[in-house]
């Protein structure tokens, strides 16, 4: 076999690939030969021993994103189809006919596939391809997808603003297959029915990640009158509509997702004047509810992504903060709060401070009753801590 491209490590910063972190930075290289991005690359140390196997790209702040660790793996066709199978085979479980049809079948770095996404909706599948190494591999990929998990159709949703920083273009087409009709594919989630649209939803189309945090809510939502705030197309809306809550508001700031999530109430029978809908900022409508009195017994805060980097952390807890000082005072006595932050730059520790600070400004008592993260088909990898994003607190006043 002819020797793979090299790509040389500075003496004393191996350390992150011998622990099997999988990012080489562009500070960290001496020495890397010219190639195309999305190149195979082998990464060696100073000495010229071989520490990683993987993908690079010059335009990266992320040169290289390891795929192996081990010198006698090949990355090949047939290496991209074991990793697609296992990382089916562990969500095989999680797919339950009649209860559970949605799925993040391939998360990344986290199922050992840097740069790649695969999410099931019922019959579909929605990739994002995320790197220019991911980028190269498509074909490989959508063929193995096609055997291995048989879809009507594969969707490319590679629209992401993250692909800028690979110097990619964005894309948001049909990879294999028939769309499903009208665009929209319906999944199951934890028993209730969600239209998620493929092609002009967020992300893949669902907040998957959160659908262990709907089933939460659902059980504690009981006569309790709900505020979900950022409810995109309702999940968790309609999870405590199930859990029988008294009445249910949701608030997001797009039109589309607020039509969808009125759909999705429809479609699972929870029509009718115990459910709202109210578009507009949430910061601004969280204050309107407090100048009016309103109150409620639970209220769910899901913003979307405040810190893309790091430099935007400080900025970032102040929308936390704000939204949770906010929230504390519209909740009744024993009522519920489930908040969250999907920033990977903040911390579960970080978050837990900020809303402390915001019930202390709120001059509310409050218990923390869970803990919650991301969904186990978004794993954590532990040698790649980065992969924790979502956390969330279930906080009850007290
Ligand atoms: N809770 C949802 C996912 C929320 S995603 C679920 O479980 O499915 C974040 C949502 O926040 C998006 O729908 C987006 O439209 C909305 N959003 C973003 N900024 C907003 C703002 N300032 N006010 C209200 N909604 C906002």
């Amino acid at each position: 076999m002819r020797p793979l491209p090299r790509v040389t490590i500075k003496s004393g910063r191996e350390k992150p690939l011998t622990r099997r972190h999988p990012w080489v930075f562009s500070g960290a290289i001496q020495r890397a030969e010219n190639v195309p991005p999305g190149t195979i690359v082998d990464v060696r140390s100073a000495e010229g021993a071989f520490l990683a196997r993987g993908y690079y790209n010059e335009a990266s702040q992320i040169r290289v994103r390891a795929l192996t660790f081990d010198e006698n793996e090949a990355i090949d066709a047939a290496f991209f189809r074991r990793k697609l199978k296992a990382a089916l085979d562990r969500r095989e479980s999680l797919l339950v006919p009649g209860v559970q049809t949605g799925a993040r079948l391939v998360m990344s770095e986290a199922d050992g596939l840097p740069g790649l996404i695969v999410d099931r909706y019922g019959d579909h599948l929605v990739l994002q391809a995320l790197t220019a190494g991911i980028d190269v591999q498509l074909p490989v990929i959508t063929e193995a997808l096609r055997d291995l998990a048989d879809p009507h159709g594969i969707h490319e949703r590679s629209d992401d603003a993250v692909r800028e920083l690979e110097g990619l273009p964005r894309r948001n087409a049909l990879l294999h297959g028939q769309p499903p009709e009208g665009g929209r594919a319906t999944i199951l989630e934890n028993g209730l029915a969600f239209s998620v649209d493929l092609t002009e939803g967020h992300k893949t189309g669902h907040y998957l990640d959160q659908g262990v945090n709907h089933r939460v809510v659902r059980d504690l939502a009981k006569d309790r009158h709900v505020l979900d705030c950022f409810s995109y197309t309702g999940g968790f809306s309609v999870h405590a509509a199930a859990g029988g809550a008294a009445s249910v508001r949701s608030v997001d700031a797009s039109q589309p997702a607020l039509a969808l999530a009125a759909a999705n109430m429809e479609r699972n029978g929870f029509a009718g004047d115990r459910y709202g809908q109210v578009a507009g900022n949430a910061f601004e409508l969280l204050r309107a509810f407090r100048d009016a009195g309103e109150m409620f017994d639970m209220i769910v805060l899901d913003p979307p992504k405040f810190a893309q980097n790091a430099s935007q952390v400080d900025k970032a807890t102040r929308g936390y903060k704000d939204l949770n000082l906010l929230a504390f005072k519209l909740l009744n006595p024993g009522g519920i709060l489930a908040t969250f932050s999907c920033s990977g730059h903040i911390s579960p520790d970080l978050f837990q401070k900020v809303v402390f600070g915001a019930a202390v400004d709120a001059n509310t008592d409050a218990q923390i009753i869970s803990y919650l993260f991301q969904a186990p088909d978004h794993p954590v990898l532990l040698s790649f801590p980065e992969s924790l994003y979502l956390k969330g607190l279930l906080c009850r006043v007290v």
